[in-house]
């Protein structure tokens, strides 16, 4: 008899639990919106291996950092780049320790191969006085003791002399030496690495390179003999269909009278020409319809006249570590029809032809759950 009662409550307690659910998750959506919108305050890469935002680095230590980089790139597949600020308060990314700022935009960039989670980045802030060295997921905490002894012998005692430049070849250096050979301070990435340095996929590249060049080749030669047979068929001798006179073909100007509003924009814009050929002895002509090849101009989805101007502007340009986007503003120069929308601009690749960078069909690169060391001067 009492067990209604106890039913309805115990209903109405896990419908009160159910609504709780909802409301917490609703508010870790909305919680999980803010990093990424924060995400765009953080510094873009515009090089793969070095950005020297702080202007600290001389030329010849910047060329030595990406030359150690790109090697360590090419023997290892491991990412690793350096960033030098002024300070992490120059961003808008609501970071108050260095540790946090290096996690996030570790993250953002998506440093490291995305399975192996292998990156590494090396993050200065100059007039904070801080550094951070920030390794992948993929090596736990294995690397946090081996990259503050990095900071602690090569970084700080530099620094302490305003020798930024110096502590950061030095460091980079001394990173290096701690991922390639195997010392007790050294670590290795969890997940097992190729062993040797693979030499088939830059000859791969090669033959890729060729093949591609090859059919540009082929595809440039055939479309040579398709221009040729168009300007063949185009001015080529036409009778009248109904007297059979030699038609003649009008000038420009003269033929936009048989033109409608649309064809004659078309014209103007330069996206298509038309002949107009008429019979010099009777009422008949024929239009003939060529597209420009080379026009921007694309086909408007309102007019359906090939009057349709793209623009595109870059809002946040792609960088080697993160994809951008753009806006699209499609306006028809004829009709009043207008469009916009996004489009994502791809990360930028790198020339090495590394089969690790972009290999992989997951997007964002690799992670950082953290792990790494820091120090102040
Ligand atoms: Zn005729
Ligand atoms: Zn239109």
């Amino acid at each position: 008899m009492f067990s209604l009662p106890t039913m309805s409550a115990r209903w109405m307690q896990r419908g009160m639990l159910m609504m709780v659910g909802a409301i917490a998750t609703y508010l870790l959506a909305q919680a999980n919106i803010s990093p990424s919108w924060a995400q765009t305050g953080y510094p873009t890469a515009n090089d793969p291996y070095l950005n020297d935002y702080a202007q600290v680095i001389r030329p010849e230590d910047a060329a030595s950092i990406r030359q150690s980089l790109a090697t360590l790139e090419a023997n290892q597949g491991i990412e690793a780049v350096v960033l030098t600020i002024n300070s992490i308060q120059d961003y808008d990314t609501g970071d108050s320790t260095i540790e946090s700022f290096a996690t996030n935009l570790f993250n953002s960039w998506g440093i490291g191969d995305a399975d192996k989670n292998d990156g590494i980045l090396t993050l200065v802030a100059v007039s904070d006085r801080n550094v951070r060295i920030e390794v992948g997921a993929g090596y736990g905490n294995s690397l946090d003791f081996a990259m503050q002894s990095v900071i602690d012998e090569y970084m700080v005692p530099n620094f302490k002399q305003n020798d930024y430049s110096s502590g950061i070849v030095q460091g980079t250096e001394a990173i290096i030496r701690r991922l390639t050979i195997p010392e007790e301070t050294a670590a290795q990435p969890s997940s097992p690495q190729s062993a040797s340095p693979d030499v088939s996929p830059s000859y791969e590249i090669q033959n890729n390179n060729y093949q591609s060049w090859l059919l540009g080749g082929g595809v440039a030669g055939l479309g040579g003999i398709g221009l040729t047979l168009r300007q063949f068929l185009r001015y080529r001798r036409r009778r009248c269909p109904d007297c059979g006179t030699d038609m003649i073909r009008l000038d420009e100007s003269s033929d936009n009278q048989y033109l409608d509003e649309g064809q004659n924009a078309e014209e103007q814009l330069g996206s298509v020409d038309y002949d107009v050929w008429q019979c010099p002895n009777c009422t008949s002509y024929d239009i003939n319809r060529y597209g420009n090849l080379f026009s921007q101009y694309k086909t408007c989805r309102g007019c359906h006249y090939r009057t349709l101007l793209s623009r595109r502007d870059v809002i946040r340009p792609a960088t080697y570590y993160s994809s951008g986007t753009a806006r699209v503003t499609e306006t028809c120069q004829h009709c009043s029809y207008e469009n916009t929308y996004t489009v994502t601009i791809p990360r930028k690749k790198r020339s090495s032809g590394s089969s690790s960078f972009g290999g992989g069909s997951s997007s964002g690169g690799g992670r950082s759950s953290g792990g790494g060391a820091s120090g102040s001067w």
